[in-house]
């Protein structure tokens, strides 16, 4: 059997990147039949549309996709083609793990192990904002949380962390200042939580939250918020395991998902055959992972993790001194990986 997978190389070192992902992959024992369609400044140079059509209709036939980093084009009129393909596939779920890993330098070295599930279309991200008044004075951006937006990803939480024998969950919010919006998700979260028993649940207010995880990471597990929180926790908890060099982030929606790197395009590197992979290989672990094929994710994610630890085979960003090439990091997990296939 073979995977029909919709492959968006990116700007910056995102060519580089996926293409040393998709070698490492062919190494997987799960046979992956790539569609490559281009997004970005890529595509706005050859469709002038950063977001063409074909990549919309690709996703749309194949249901996952991997893509590199993507920037938006600098000037007026172009959207962020990575909220509009949120926005058009309503992927709901910004699953961000967090995890140490040996040979990281980071802030704590046992065993973090986090995965933070941020609601992604609702609240301050709508885009509803404007100014009051012509002379700019004042702005009011409009934040909608909804039952059925709150509901959804934290159904996605609970049922990942049962199937994933994850043992809690924690909700963050701020509803003592947030009564309507933070009250709501709250409130969804206590009775959604109800359906979980075997789930411990528990929430904390967002600033007493960012407080905990940076003095004692180790109480968490996994962590459901809203957007805004969201995207400011999950940063903070890829720094308390040594920044973006490897994080990666999945955008999952019903049925629908695409599996990405953290980090951006790294204009300043691109095409120097310098990058580290290591983030989108990561997700790539995460994509195997949600396809099902958990055997595989298991032993790239375990490729990865020893290429890293043993420092021989690893890029500037790691070792600046001692260091290899993109592919030769590449080469190097398909080295490991074979030998635990
Ligand atoms: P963008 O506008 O696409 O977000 P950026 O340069 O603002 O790009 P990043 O691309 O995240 O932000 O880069 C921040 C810094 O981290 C840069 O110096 C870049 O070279 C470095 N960097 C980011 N990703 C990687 C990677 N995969 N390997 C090595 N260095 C990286």
């Amino acid at each position: 059997m073979s995977y029909r997978i919709t492959l968006i190389p990116g700007d910056g070192i995102g060519p580089e990147i996926t293409k040393a992902t998709a070698k490492v992959l062919e190494h997987s024992g799960v046979k992956i039949d790539w569609e490559v369609v281009e997004a970005g400044v890529a595509a706005l140079e050859k469709y002038h549309d950063p977001l063409p059509q074909e990549v919309i209709d690709s996703i749309d036939k194949n249901r996952i996709a991997l893509k590199g980093p993507l920037t938006t084009p600098v000037g007026k009129g172009f959207r962020s083609i990575n909220v509009a393909l949120r926005k058009e596939f309503e992927l709901y779920v910004n699953q961000r793990p967090a995890k140490t890993y040996k040979g990281i330098k980071s802030l704590y070295f046992d065993n973090i192990d986090l995965i933070i599930f941020r609601e992604n279309l609702e609240e301050f991200y709508s885009g509803i904002e404007h100014y009051i008044d012509s002379s700019r004075s004042a702005a009011e951006t409009i934040g909608i949380i909804t039952k059925r937006g709150s509901e959804r990803i934290i159904r996605y939480a609970f049922n990942y962390a049962k199937k994933h024998g994850r043992k809690k969950i924690t909700l963050v919010h701020k509803a003592n200042i947030l009564k309507f919006t933070g009250g709501l998700f709250l409130d969804v979260g206590e009775e959604v939580a109800k359906e979980f028993p075997e789930v411990q649940f528990d929430h904390k207010i967002v600033d007493n939250m960012a407080m905990q995880m940076v003095m004692n990471p180790y109480q968490f597990d996994c962590i459901v918020t809203t957007n805004l929180f969201g995207d400011i926790l999950s940063d903070l908890a890829s720094g308390l395991v040594g920044g973006l060099g490897m994080a990666p982030g999945a955008n999952i929606g019903d049925g629908v998902a695409m599996f990405e790197a953290v980090h951006g395009s790294a204009p300043d590197i691109a095409g120097q055959n310098l990058a580290n992979p290591a983030a989108i290989m990561l997700a790539s672990v995460m994509m195997l992972e949600y396809i099902g094929e958990v055997k595989a994710a298991m032993n790239l994610e375990k490729a990865i993790a020893k290429v890293i630890a043993e420092g021989k085979n690893v890029t500037k960003d790691i070792n600046q001194q001692n260091y290899v090439s993109t592919d030769q990091f590449a080469d190097a997990v398909i080295n490991e990986l074979d030998n635990l296939n």
